[in-house]
This record gives structure tokens, sequence and C-alpha cells, in this order.
């Protein structure tokens, strides 16, 4: 089972699972670009494509990708995608590969979003959780209100620590400059966000990131924690309360520059 990050656009990943000679791929904004990584793997059969919500970035390869190739498409009940697919919600679960991935509500970024996990044999789980989840940061709330991302992102993070988390885009050097001025006093944050300059100065992608490194540096999963939170009281007084606090955050990065 080898995963494999393929870069579109200027910062989106489509995520590919490969399991011998077949192919799963989650939120293929280009089809082109998938086309072109099968045409040099002959052999390898696009069979399975997960979608995790209905935006242009991880839909506008959709029609190009099953006319090329047939594959069945699997993606939120709650959405309308170019092409149809079977609607699949929280507690309805994927098989493929001899993996089960567990469908997971996230609603917040958008109402409908879905996330996928998956637990590996001999490998860490997996989790393709589109624009809900980055690393260091989290996805803006077009459509569900803070309440809503604030419990999708509670149940992603009390997933297993070493699930390896498979975000939609590489955001994670704009996210930590922002986590860096949320949470400046944090030793990890600070240690990781060095390894992570170390890795884009080589065009080598940030992610997947475990779980556990999420836990302790992302502001977004930490506006309970003291630090966090005092920080986000200076400059928002009123936000007492876990979702207020945690809208007061998502403020903050919207106006961040
Ligand atoms: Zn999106
Ligand atoms: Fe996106």
């Amino acid at each position: 089972m080898q995963l494999i990050p393929l870069p579109a656009f200027s910062d989106n990943y489509i995520w590919m699972l490969k399991d011998q000679q077949r192919l799963l791929v989650v939120d293929p904004g280009e089809g082109s670009a998938v086309l072109n990584w099968l045409a040099s793997h002959p052999g390898v059969q696009l069979d399975t494509i997960l979608v995790t919500h209905h935006h242009a970035d991880h839909t506008g390869g959709l029609s190009e990708l099953v006319q090329a190739t047939g594959a069945r498409v699997i993606g939120p009940a709650l959405e309308k995608l170019p092409v149809e697919h079977s609607p699949v919600a929280q507690g309805h679960t994927v098989a493929w590969g001899g993996l089960s991935f567990q469908v997971i509500d996230v609603p917040g970024h958008t109402l409908g979003h879905v996330a996928f996990f998956a637990p590996v044999p001999g490998q860490a789980p997996l989790l393709f959780c589109g624009d809900t989840l980055f690393s260091a940061g989290c996805g803006r709330l077009f459509e569900g209100t803070p309440a809503q991302m604030l419990a999708s992102l509670d149940q992603l993070s009390a997933l297993p620590a070493d699930t390896r988390v498979c975000c939609a885009h590489e955001y994670t050097l704009s996210n930590l400059k922002f986590a860096l001025a949320v949470d400046p006093h944090n030793a990890e944050l600070q240690t990781y966000a060095g390894q992570c300059q170390q890795r884009r100065s080589q065009s080598l992608p940030t992610l997947p990131v475990a779980l556990s490194t999420e836990r302790a540096i992302n502001p977004f999963l930490r506006t309970r924690a003291a630090a966090v939170r005092q920080s986000i009281q200076q400059h928002w007084p009123e936000a007492r309360d876990d979702v207020s606090a945690f809208a007061a955050l998502r403020q903050w990065k919207n106006e961040f520059q």
C-alpha cells in the first residue's frame, strides 16, 4: 500500500493510494494530473474516487476521470457533484484494497463535508480530511458555523495519535506564521516550523503529518489550551466559552497578514 501526494494547481494535493495495480484517488480537482500519472504507470487501474466536498478544486477532474476510467465516485450525501456518486455520511464505511474507510461528517468548511479514516495493517492509519483540517490551521467557514467546525475538528482530533493526516492543501508555512503569532512560546511548534521550512526549501511536501503533531502545534485544535486561550482573549476579551474562542481565533486568522 503506497500513499502518494500528487500536486495539482498551485497548492492542492490529490492524494492517491496504490495497492498492487489498483489506484484510489481523493479529491481530483484536476483530471490531467491523474491521467498523466496513470500514463506513466502502465497497468495501474484507477477504480475508486473519494470526494470530501463539492468545491471545484476538489471535483474539477471528476467528469474526465470517470469518462477515461469508469471509476466509481463516492462522496458526501448532502452535496451535489459534477458526476453521479454513491452518497455517504457518518457511520458508513467504504471498502477498498483490504481497507475499510470510516466516513466522518465534518461540517464547517462546507455543510456536507465528509472525511475518510482507515486503519492500515502494518502502517499508521490514514485520514483524508479535505479542507477541514490543515497542518497548523483549518479550513475557512464558507457554509458552516464555528460550533459545527469546532465539533468537526474535535472528532478528527480524537482519532489515533499516529494517524497520518492527509490535508488537501500545502498551506503549512503560512499557517505556521499565524500559529507562531498565537502560540509563540510553544517549543514543539517552533521545532516543527523549522522542519517544515526545511522541507519546503527542498520542494518536499510537509504532509502527511501525524495527528499527534497537530494536537501539539495546531492552534485550532488547541483553543482550550491555556496559552492559546489567553492569546485569543487578549484580542477578544469577551471570547470566554469554547465556541466564541474558536470563532474569534478563526476571525483573527482571516484578518492576519
Ligand atoms: Zn474547499
Ligand atoms: Fe480546497
